[in-house]
């Protein structure tokens, strides 16, 4: 059986990666937070654990060298839109531009300033990526804000971020990224895979998880005002709430009491929906 053999049956016949690595010299880097996905088979569970992919666009950060690109693609994607950053590796996914001419668009620049809905045109899109670790709290952060593009985000990250994304009110995890992620999205850990999936391998394991966006919001709030308060709130996560939010620079007394917060309460036993309270609180005191 060919070693590609998991791109499906109609699939084009590809170069192995390891193959593609080796005649561009491929070399990862680190400050890219550059740990590929070899295995045909793990970036195919992938792929998988996205569908249906068939009449979706599919927004992919970082291709790399394309094992999880190629997953997409066979898998069904209408189109897959592939940002990457590091210009050594459009070059060499010209194999697959060339096997998919009409449904692979490359684009060379940083995820982070990415013009999503312009790259999207309306397209009904998902987002799937092996997400480059150094900056996937950032990103996230950024399709939180824009989640009514996407119908559903499937993302690779470190399993201690994976951990603070689901982290339940209560739970040692919970903190201003579980707020930020479950305000807005519905959140699930899929399945990890250990650093020697890797190549290089990472110094984590890491988990797949699936966001999928919220009709409307958890509770009323204004993102920046949300963000204020947590940002106060688990600053100081061991304080009473009376004493952590006093860096809002308002007395957190009242601002609690509007907010029908007892003052004694710490951040992580709040639920989302008090941090909305409290973020509404700030609104009406004129913030
Ligand atoms: N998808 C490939 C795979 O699974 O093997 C590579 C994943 S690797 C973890 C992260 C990828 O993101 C690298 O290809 C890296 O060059 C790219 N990358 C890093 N920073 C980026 C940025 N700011 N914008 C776009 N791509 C970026």
């Amino acid at each position: 059986m060919p070693p590609e053999s998991d791109n499906g049956p109609s699939a084009p016949a590809l170069p192995p990666l390891r193959e593609v690595i080796a005649a561009h010299g491929l070399t990862a880097t680190k400050a890219l937070g550059q740990n590929f996905l070899l295995d045909l088979n793990l970036t195919a569970k992938i792929a998988r654990a996205a569908a249906p992919l068939t009449g979706f666009t599919v927004y992919e950060v970082g291709p790399g060298p394309g094992g999880l690109t190629r997953a997409l693609l066979a898998q069904g994607a209408d189109r897959v839109v592939a940002v990457e950053r590091d210009r050594r590796f459009i070059a060499a996914l010209d194999h697959l531009q060339a096997a998919y001419p009409d449904r692979l668009t490359l684009v060379e620049a940083d995820a982070l300033q990415a013009d999503e809905e312009a790259l999207l045109a309306g397209a009904p899109a998902k987002l799937v990526a092996n997400l480059p670790y150094n900056i996937a709290t950032p990103l996230l952060l950024r399709w939180f804000a824009k989640c009514e593009l996407f119908d559903s985000l499937t993302v690779m990250v470190q399993r201690e971020v994976a951990d603070r994304m689901t982290a339940a009110p209560g739970t040692r995890a919970f903190g201003r990224l579980g707020v930020a992620t479950q305000w807005r999205m519905q959140a699930r850990r899929l399945f990890d895979l250990p650093a020697s999936a890797f190549v290089p391998p990472p110094k984590v394991t890491s988990t797949v998880v699936q966001l999928i966006p919220r009709p409307a919001p958890l509770a009323p709030a204004r993102p920046d005002l949300l963000e204020r308060v947590t940002q106060a709130a688990f600053g100081q996560r061991r304080k009473m709430l009376r004493s952590a939010l006093r860096s809002l620079g308002t007395d957190p007394v009242p601002l609690l009491a509007a907010a029908g917060i007892a003052p004694e309460c710490r951040a992580e036993e709040l639920s989302i929906e008090a941090f909305c309270a409290l973020a509404e609180a700030l609104r009406r005191q004129g913030a």
